[in-house]
């Protein structure tokens, strides 16, 4: 049976999810899956005999959701730590009658898994049911998956902790535990103050360390993952004046032949001074993670990897990263880390030498 977490807000696992689509539920008018497959013919694989009828409503697609429709020509497509293409989620109407509305998000139980960016549209997924309805969120078990996306909906919505939020619902459903990973991650949106920043340095680290594992993982690095090239984009300041105020932003230039070869928006700050826990998320010691002062004791900065970064596409471990325009050599990358001046170890790692760029406000 699904467990009542709020007014309107159940969590379950494949079987109440089955059962409230296969008979039907005087209650619960909306579904949400959190799968690794969000296709229906999940629960018959599941259960063999079992079919649940299902009609598409939509199927919307990493960087064409309606939130970032109007950003797709600032890249706001590339922001997202997913790939481009990749499912984020389906709607359908589905189960007896077609009564249900079913939304399905392809997230697997694991620690690597990235949760983060489907946060936004699940919480608000969950909003919109309540308010017609009643929602029963699912996974496969009902302990890891759910139990992360429902510690996020009562973190944003009352504004909770991770961790009372975790304990508030295990009042509901004392055997909740979701993975390590998801841990993490929750812990991020709570930095973030309960939204998914893109612009955060918190996201930015979190986007790279995804990028790591996935080279850990030996999957191939390709550009569509990377950041676009600043020097290539028309306009400088667009971007800034996106949101309607100018702001200055830090353009960082090849010292021999002045292209652009990044914005401050693609820096990935680091904490001076810190070691291996520069990556561990609540154990950072500067208050602020927004600040973005230039640290002096910093001999590098360190970015996302960027479409200009054509070495890094070859596969190697680490190699040295040129001007795409004359070929200076203006840093280093290593998918194992590189430490920087201050003593802190950036994982993984795209250098540039402070002394190889110039450095200017635009
Ligand atoms: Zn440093
Ligand atoms: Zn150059």
């Amino acid at each position: 049976m699904p467990y009542l977490v709020r007014e309107n807000l159940f969590i379950g696992n494949i079987s109440d999810s089955a059962e409230v689509l296969q008979n039907g539920s005087s209650e619960i008018t909306h579904i949400l899956s959190i799968l690794s497959s969000p296709s229906i013919s999940f629960f018959s694989e599941w259960r063999s005999g079992l079919t649940i009828p299902a009609k598409e409503i939509k199927k919307v697609y990493v960087g064409e959701s309606e939130e970032t429709a109007s950003d797709v020509e600032l890249g706001a497509a590339s922001k997202s730590s997913l790939l481009p293409n990749k499912l984020l989620y389906s709607l359908e109407h589905a189960g007896k009658d077609l009564k249900l509305v079913r939304m399905a998000v392809p997230i697997r139980d694991m620690e690597s898994e990235n949760l983060l960016d489907y946060l936004d549209i699940c919480l608000d997924f969950i909003d919109q049911s309540r308010k017609e309805g009643s929602v029963l969120v699912h996974c496969f078990a009902g302990v890891s998956r759910s139990a992360a996306i429902i510690t996020a909906y009562l973190m944003r919505t009352e504004q909770l902790s991770q961790e009372d939020a975790i304990e508030s619902l295990k009042q509901s459903c004392e055997f909740v535990c979701p993975n390590d990973g998801f841990l993490d991650q929750l812990k991020m949106f709570e930095e973030m103050g309960f939204k998914v920043n893109h612009e955060s340095s918190i996201y930015k680290r979190f986007r790279l360390k995804v990028l790591g594992d996935s080279y850990n993982r030996g999957e191939k690095i390709d550009s569509s993952k990377f950041g676009a090239d600043p020097g290539m984009a028309t306009g400088v300041s667009s971007d800034a004046s996106s949101n309607g105020e100018s702001k200055l932003t830090t353009a960082y230039r090849c010292k021999k032949c002045r292209r652009l070869v990044a914005l401050q928006e693609n820096v990935v700050d680091h904490v001076p001074g810190e070691g291996e826990t520069s990556f561990t998320w609540n154990k950072r010691k500067s208050g602020n993670p927004f600040n973005k002062s230039d640290e002096p004791e910093c001999s590098s900065i360190f970015l996302e990897p960027l479409r200009w970064m054509t070495a890094v596409e070859e596969g190697a471990l680490e190699g040295k990263l040129s001007c795409a325009h004359c070929e200076a050599r203006l840093g280093y990358f290593n998918w194992s880390g590189i430490q920087c001046s201050c003593g802190s170890w950036i994982t993984p790692a795209f250098q540039l030498h402070k002394s190889r760029v110039d450095i200017s406000s635009v």
